[in-house]
């Protein structure tokens, strides 16, 4: 069970958090569970909790802020700070609470603990450099001042991915800039989002300010949030689709978004790259979070002069990858998280075989049952299938071969997302040719890993809007004010 895996069974709670009280029922008192997806097993029964607690919630945010926002940078640079370290302390069991409800592989979920951690300390640092400015005056008797104020309220829906470190890039900023926060975490995965409210309230966070709100009826909450005129601001990470649907429902009040949605990143490989880092490069990419993550490679390029070595090497690589329970030990590749995952990956495997495609290994659920599936690759591939236009969000690496780098750019960009994408080249004049014609808001090049606290995340096209992370990332979180000030 969850509990007997944790130093402090404290930090896995099963109740929401509401102005500084735990509660253990909504509204209405109903309740639904949490399941582990590698076993099916009920591992916590939560508040199913409405409109009316989320307004609640809101409310409470609305009071909270009003005082927090008076604190100096460095008070609440200072409780950023115990949080971050309570984080790192009790890092292994935050990450066994991750793996639990969400079926990550535990190594890489105590990376997403430690990469949460590093958002709650850069905006704690960042708390006290919230600069304005002033600027010389149009005038001889005018002068100019810029301030930046926290926006008030922030809601926030965050989807089962990353449920520690996606909420702490939303939560870190908000807080740092003196926002309060009211948090919907993804019905799949809130342990770990209560357990980040327990370590903020630890770490001396004053109630209201952080609020998390449980509930199964997201579309319930989502209006809530979009209609109640006391938040000021919606983050977002999540499907393009329900991005829109909020996007809509905030238009009402003019309400600042931002938005993480979808992704559909190339992976290009050129002629002149080093093969054996593409590879590597391929396989972190494509396969962490078993291919659930919005910046994994989701059509892989290669130029025809590499790809036969290229997709040998492939294979190999992902042949060896252990499908497992994420407490087992060796295991780089957990269950998916749903049903429904399972049967996009299938359908965009028979789509892909129907056109013309082949499997070079894997292909199909994996022997144990359940929600585990092969890690995948196919050959063949053409942008007349699904694999080419839609996030398929699972271990499958769709391989298409390309001659020309003018062609590979075109195809590249023919999507409406514009999240990450990645390349491998050695040519100083092409990696900036292509660096600059791809139409993303992230280019990774000759690497397959970008996300850090200290670069802008964020995608263009319909993939998004706003920026998180690095100092941009707090801008999303601040009005601009100047003062006209008339002098004698
Ligand atoms: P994913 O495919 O990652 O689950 P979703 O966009 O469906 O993407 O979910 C991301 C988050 O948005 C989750 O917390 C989910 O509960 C929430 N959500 C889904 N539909 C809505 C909606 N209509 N309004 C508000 N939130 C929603």
């Amino acid at each position: 069970t969850l509990l007997a895996k944790l130093k402090d069974p404290s930090l896995a709670t099963d109740k929401a958090l509401i102005a500084g009280e735990w509660h253990s029922g909504g509204e209405t008192g109903a309740t639904f569970d949490v399941t582990n997806p590698s076993t099916g097993e009920v591992i916590a029964t939560l508040p199913n909790m409405t409109r009316a607690d989320a307004a609640r919630a809101i409310d409470a945010a609305h009071r909270a802020q009003k005082l927090w926002a008076k604190k100096t940078g460095k008070e609440r640079a200072a409780v950023l700070r115990k949080l971050y370290d309570l984080m790192v302390a009790n890092a292994d069991d935050l990450a066994a609470i991750l793996t639990i409800e969400m079926g990550k592989p535990l190594a890489e979920a105590r990376g997403e603990i430690l990469y949460g951690a590093s958002y709650v300390e850069w905006f704690g640092e960042e708390a006290k450099r919230v600069y304005g400015d002033t600027i010389p005056g149009h005038q001889q008797d005018k002068r100019i001042i810029v301030l930046k104020q926290p926006i008030g309220v922030v809601a926030s829906i965050t989807p089962w991915n990353f449920p520690n470190a996606i909420l702490a890039r939303k939560f870190a900023p908000a807080v740092a800039a003196g926002c309060a926060m009211v948090s919907k975490p993804a019905a799949e995965t809130p342990l770990s989002a209560l357990s980040l409210a327990v370590l903020a309230e630890r770490a001396g966070l004053p109630a209201g300010v952080f609020n998390v709100v449980t509930s199964k009826k997201s579309s319930d909450i989502g209006q809530e949030f979009t209609e109640n005129d006391k938040v000021r601001k919606l983050t977002f990470t999540g499907s393009t689709g329900v991005g829109k649907i909020l996007m809509r429902q905030g238009a009402e009040q003019i309400m600042k978004l931002g938005l993480e949605l979808g992704g559909n990143a190339p992976f290009i490989v050129f002629d002149d790259a080093d093969l054996d880092a593409a590879v590597e490069g391929a396989m972190i990419s494509k396969y962490r979070n078993n291919g659930q993550t919005c910046v994994c490679a989701n059509r892989l390029y290669v130029q025809a002069g590499v790809y036969d070595a290229f997709a040998k090497k492939l294979v190999e690589k992902v042949a060896a990858m252990k499908v497992g329970d994420g407490f087992e030990e060796g295991v780089v590749a957990g269950p998916l998280i749903t049903e429904k995952s399972v049967e996009k990956v299938e359908e965009h495997i028979a789509d892909a075989l129907e056109k013309g495609g082949a499997i070079a290994v894997g292909g199909k659920r994996d022997a144990r049952g359940g929600l585990f599936f092969q890690p995948t690759i196919l050959t063949g591939v053409t942008s007349a299938m699904k694999v080419a236009r839609e996030e398929t969000f699972g271990p499958v690496a769709p391989l298409f071969r390309f001659e020309t780098e003018a062609d590979v750019v075109e195809m590249a960009n023919d999507t409406e997302f514009g999240l990450a994408s990645y390349f491998y080249a050695k040519d100083l004049s092409r990696v900036f040719r292509v660096a600059e014609a791809l139409e993303y808001g992230m280019v990774g090049i000759n690497t397959g890993l970008i996300s850090t606290e200290v670069a802008p995340f964020g995608g263009i096209k319909q993939s998004g809007q706003g920026r998180e992370g690095s100092k941009y990332g707090i801008e999303d979180y601040v009005e601009v004010k100047y003062l006209c000030l008339q002098v004698d």
